[in-house]
């Protein structure tokens, strides 16, 4: 028999019950558990439909504890209640023809406690998972590890009840069995930890308690399997010899499988970098007789039948599928038809793929879509050749290979002069773009003006092959184009109003001046404030929305627009969800100046909201296939017998074009960086330096005035305390919410740096030196990505103690020591007794390495605009609507009063952005 055949032909396990053939579905993390962990129905077709020529499904794992779920969205098998659900999942791959095999865990310290109501995690011993925020988890008694034992045991029962052939124990990927076995994690002092033999004692434990629960409970078909992840980095950790020797032990107990869990199935060492050989080739020689007698199972980047060969041949028995199982429910059927596959999944055929909508949002199917609903594009197919303008005279060639309906290729003209930098960068961007089926995809970091000059070409490229279609189906590409919607900006608030808009059903053009993506958005820190969010729950924040309006009517010196300001407060939560449900989470919380509550979200690692939040909007933006206009600047909007009726626009090209929409999006953003205009409206500012981007002009304001908006508050210039003032760039309000403090050039703190942003900014210009230096230890660096930005570009100084800081600043030591001491006991106390902070009183100033930026204030937000009212339509200088017209973000005024709290920009553009979207496609559509 050919090796080819191998794969497809029945395989006999060592308990006698034959599979089909060689494959199964990998087990896959769904997130599509309901209400604490139950199954839903869609989670039973997506199984069904994968199931029946493939050999056995293994279902993603199930927690047998319910504090051991490990990601949101888990099914559990921690209760008799779950059995039910359980049991359909099992007759719908049973029915299919299929055997159906269940994964059981427990995440143990890898749980992080928001998913299991605040509580800590467990695990061996109370030792942290070696990753940022990581939760020390408690240590389990000896007691609770019996007692999770005969849970384990309990979820093998409940397994046989629901009907499936067989379990996999999981224990693999650093969760609780794994963490048993780890040297790093395991360090009891009892008969579970120790030596390595202790350490071997729970697996075995648990797959004693299975064998027990097969024996009462199922017959001897039922299958055994136990995965395993054959590394782990940590140090102590466990290394290939230490699971070779568990897995002898594990056989000599009897079992059916084994499961290497890897991303690979050939991958070689993560420890010894420098041995090439696969972990499988070790494997195999390494070895005994009795355990060769254990059908082995390889996982990882298999997605053709060439893979499935190559894993036979390196010794594999069976081989497990994962991602091509999602993107190709019949993916058994088609390999054996000999079809060869891409790995893609087509934006269109998430329900004819029966691809649950939480699962279509996890990364890794994510990553995996392309899109292909590009019908309105159509481009003219071929190639298309187009020069990249670098930054030097290289200019390289792109050609851009197009079908129909997307993007096929971009390849780089053959040059031996082009920088090794750029063909490196460039193969990513390219990739990117390809997987995107859009020009608008992240930059690379460390290589951004490259990429943006590549994705430039690209759109380029794109243009003109529109352009030629249009002319080969006789049409004139000068002709105006129709949308229901136009939004005018590229920010948060006008991605959020296309992204809402186009759900609603509109047909959407984003218009964007520059020649980029993101406005000034992509340049926030904070993060989003929003009161009484499940994110804040899960954490244990207590909020109300009735504090976050107070305390921003305060903030604002009372001069808030409340009807706005009461919306805004409203929808803040839902608006937290929204962005949640687009696949971008802000689940990690801080604190900025002025409010009272830790409520300004921010993403997971703690890095700055801006880049996040675009990147996320943009994916959404290319999966609804939304046009956009870049470099190109909206010049007018025609208004005619009282309706919005479209746009003017000149683009780079300066060729002007007519846009007809039924109704217009303003979201142009703020005037911060049109200096004449800050000073005609503050001229004290004359001289400021702006934290914002150029496109920061005030154009949308002008444009409405022209057809009769109404403006408001265009006095109330917002600057912000901390700029580093030779670069222009803002040093994060969550840096001092993170613990940082502010001294002045003699070393003494000065101010409350919890106050709000004009009075901290009014307290440094009142200083006799015009500056002060925003200081912070390792602790503060280590919570706050953006500390390390700052430092990569070359802001902070850094000094191992507080005197050679001071030194370096040349301030006083004695008094820089005398300050941190003391800012220190107002910690322990929780009471600053000099100028009353009370919030953010993190952590002692006390860990080295100690950091220093020094600042000042700069123009940073223009809290004046167009009048809107409550459901985001332009009103005129009489209060009256003015038909078509929509507007959020900075260029509206009133909410902010005459003071903006961090984190209540990005609040604004969110809640707004969407509500403008969809007040304006439903006008649109009406
Ligand atoms: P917000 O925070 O309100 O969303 P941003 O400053 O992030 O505002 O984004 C506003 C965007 O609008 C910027 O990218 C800016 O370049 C763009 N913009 C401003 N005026 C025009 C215009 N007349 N035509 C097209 N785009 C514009």
């Amino acid at each position: 028999m050919s090796i080819n055949d191998r794969i497809l032909t029945p395989f006999t396990l060592p308990n006698g019950v034959e599979l089909k053939n060689r494959l199964l579905m990998a087990p896959m993390t769904t997130c599509t558990g309901i209400n604490n962990g139950m199954v839903s129905p869609e989670l039973v077709e997506y199984y069904r439909v994968r199931a029946g020529s493939i050999g056995a499904v293994i279902v993603e794992c199930c927690f047998i504890d319910d504090k051991g779920l490990a990601f949101p969205g888990a099914i559990g098998i921690d209760h008799d209640d779950k059995v039910a659900g359980l049991a359909q999942i099992a007759a719908a791959i049973k029915g299919q023809g299929s055997k159906a095999i269940l994964q059981i865990y427990h995440g143990g310290r890898m749980v992080e406690p928001e998913l299991i109501g605040g509580n800590s995690p467990v695990g061996p011993s109370a030792i942290a998972a070696p990753r940022e925020g990581a939760a020390k988890p408690l240590a389990l008694t000896g007691e609770q590890v019996d007692y999770t034992i005969y849970q384990f045991g309990e979820g093998v029962r409940r397994a046989i009840e629901a009907g499936f052939d067989g379990v996999e124990i999981h224990g693999a990927n650093t969760y609780l069995i794994q963490q048993f076995y780890s040297p790093h994690s395991n360090q009891r002092t009892d008969h579970w930890g120790g030596s390595r033999d202790n350490r071997t004692r729970f697996p075995l434990a648990v797959l004693d308690i299975t064998h027990s629960m097969a024996r009462q409970y199922a017959d001897p078909s039922f299958i055994i399997g136990y995965r395993f992840s054959p590394e782990e980095l940590e140090e102590p950790g466990i290394r290939f010899a230490d699971t070779m020797y568990l897995l002898e032990k594990l056989a000599q107990r009897g079992l059916d499988y084994l499961h290497f869990s890897m991303g690979y199935f050939l991958r070689p060492s993560i420890v010894d970098t420098q041995d090439p050989a696969p972990l499988i080739e070790k494997y195999i020689a390494m070895r005994s007789a009795e355990l060769a007698r254990v059908p082995v199972m390889g996982v990882g980047g298999v997605v053709n039948k060439t893979d499935t060969d190559m894993a036979l041949e390196h010794g594999y028995d069976l081989v497990a599928v994962g991602k091509a199982c999602i993107a190709y429910p019949d993916w058994t059927d088609r390999i054996a038809s000999q079809q060869t596959l891409e790995l893609f999944i087509d934006s269109t055929k998430r329900e004819e793929l029966t691809i649950p909508e939480p699962l279509w949002r996890f990364s890794l199917v994510d990553a995996m879509i392309r899109d292909m609903s590009l019908s309105s594009k159509k481009f003219k197919a071929g190639v298309f050749q187009e020069k990249v303008q670098t930054d030097d005279d290289s200019q390289p060639v792109i050609n851009v290979s197009l079908e129909t309906d997307r993007i096929t290729d971009v390849t780089l003209q053959p040059d031996a002069s082009l920088d090794v930098a750029f063909v490196t960068s460039f193969e990513t961007i390219r990739s990117r773009i390809l997987d995107a089926n859009s020009p608008h995809v992240d930059a690379v970091s460390g290589a951004t003006t490259q990429s943006e000059s590549v994705k430039k070409a690209v759109a380029k490229a794109l243009a003109k092959s529109c352009k030629a279609q249009i002319l080969e189906e006789g049409g004139n590409p000068a002709a105006s184009q129709n949308y229901d919607v136009v939004v005018i900006g590229s920010g948060g608030a006008g991605l959020a109003a296309a992204i809402q808009a186009s759900d609603d059903g509109a047909r959407v053009l984003v218009i964007e001046k520059m020649s980029g993506i993101g406005g000034n958005t992509i340049k926030a820190s904070a993060g989003m404030n929003a009161a009484e969010t499940r994110f804040q729950k899960l954490k244990g924040i207590v909020d109300s929305k009735e504090w976050f309006y107070q305390e921003t009517l305060k903030g604002g010196n009372y001069k808030n627009n409340t009807v706005l300001l009461n919306r805004f407060v409203e929808q803040a939560p839902l608006a937290v969800e929204w962005l949640a449900d687009r696949g971008i989470e802000l689940n990690d919380i801080t604190i900025t100046g002025g409010m009272s509550v830790d409520r300004t979200h921010r993403p997971a690692d703690g890095s700055a909201v801006g880049g996040y939040l675009i990147s996320g909007l943009v994916k959404n933006l290319n999966k609804r296939n939304i046009d956009v206009m870049l470099d190109t600047s909206v010049t007018e909007i025609l208004y005619q017998q009282g309706v919005v009726t479209g746009v003017r626009v000149l683009n780079e090209d300066q060729e002007q074009l007519t846009i007809v929409s039924k109704s217009v999006v303003v979201a142009s953003g703020g005037f911060s960086a049109n200096s004449e205009m800050v000073v005609k409206y503050r001229p004290e500012l004359a001289g400021f330096v702006t934290t914002n981007h150029k496109g920061a002009t005030g154009s949308g304001i002008a444009l409405l005035e022209q057809i009769g908006a109404g403006t408001v508050d265009m006095g109330e210039i917002q600057i912000h305390p901390t700029v580093e003032q030779t670069t222009s760039y803002l040093i994060s309000e969550s840096i001092r919410g993170g613990g940082a403090i502010l001294v002045n050039q003699n070393g003494q703190r000065f101010f409350n740096e919890m106050e709000t942003r004009d009075k901290v900014s009014a307290a440094i210009i009142n200083l006799p030196e015009k500056y002060a230096y925003i200081v912070f230890d390792e602790q503060v660096r280590l919570k706050n990505k953006a500390a390390d930005e700052y430092l990569a570009r070359g802001f902070v100084i850094s000094a191992d103690t507080p005197q050679a800081l001071a030194a370096e600043l040349n301030i006083d030591p004695q008094t820089l020591q005398a300050t941190l001491a003391r800012y220190s006991g107002f910690v322990e106390a929780q009471c600053d007794s000099d100028f009353g902070r009370s919030s953010a009183l993190r952590h002692p100033v006390n860990q080295g390495p100690f950091y220093a930026i020094r600042i000042a204030p700069g123009v940073h937000h223009t809290m004046g605009g167009v009048v809107i009212n409550a459901d985001s339509a332009v009103l005129d200088s009489q209060n009256q609507v003015i038909n078509g017209a929509f507007a959020a973000g900075e260029v509206v005024g009133g909410l902010h009063g005459n003071n903006r709290i961090g984190g209540n920009a990005v609040a604004d553009i969110i809640i707004f952005g969407i509500q403008a979207g969809n007040q304006a496609a439903s006008y649109a559509l009406r």
